[in-house]
C-alpha cells in the first residue's frame, strides 16, 4: 500500500487529528467537518470521514454508511444556514478537480448558486 492510501502525509488526516488547525463546523464518531480555506460560495464546508479513503468510491465500496452520513450532515449544515438548499460535490481524480486525495464532500450554500 502507498503512503497516500494509508494517510501518512495527508492534510485532512493531520487537521482531523488536530495537527493543522481548521474552522471546525461539525464532528461526530465517523465525520469531521470545517470551512473551505478558499471558499467558492457563502457557506463553503468540507466533511470527511474520519478513516481516510482516496475518493468517493473507496469510501462508498468499504462503508457506504459513513457516505450516507455525510450527505445527512450536508443537509443539516443546509437546513441551518439556508432553508435546505446546498450543492454537493465530490471531485474524484486529479482530472476533476481532486486536489486532495482523502475523500471530502464540498458543502456549497448559504446563498443562492450559480448554475
Ligand atoms: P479538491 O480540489 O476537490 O480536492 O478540494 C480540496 C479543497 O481543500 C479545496 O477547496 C481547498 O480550498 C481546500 N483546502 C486545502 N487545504 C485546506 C486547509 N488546510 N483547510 C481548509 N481547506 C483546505
Ligand atoms: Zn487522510
Amino acid at each position: 500500500m502507498s503512503d497516500s492510501e494509508h494517510g501518512d502525509g495527508c492534510i485532512f488526516c493531520k487537521i482531523i487529528a488536530g495537527d493543522i488547525p481548521s474552522q471546525r463546523v461539525y464532528e461526530d464518531e465517523s465525520v469531521y467537518a470545517f470551512k473551505d480555506a478558499n471558499p467558492k460560495a457563502k457557506i463553503h464546508v468540507l466533511i470527511v470521514p474520519r478513516r481516510h479513503y482516496a475518493n468517493v468510491a473507496e469510501l462508498a465500496k468499504a462503508d457506504p454508511r459513513t457516505l450516507a452520513h455525510i450527505v445527512e450532515v450536508a443537509q443539516s449544515i443546509a437546513d441551518q444556514e439556508f432553508h435546505g438548499a446546498y450543492r454537493l460535490i465530490f471531485n474524484s481524480g486529479e482530472d476533476a478537480g481532486q486536489s486532495v486525495f482523502h475523500v471530502h464532500a464540498h458543502v456549497m450554500t448559504g446563498e443562492v448558486l450559480p448554475e
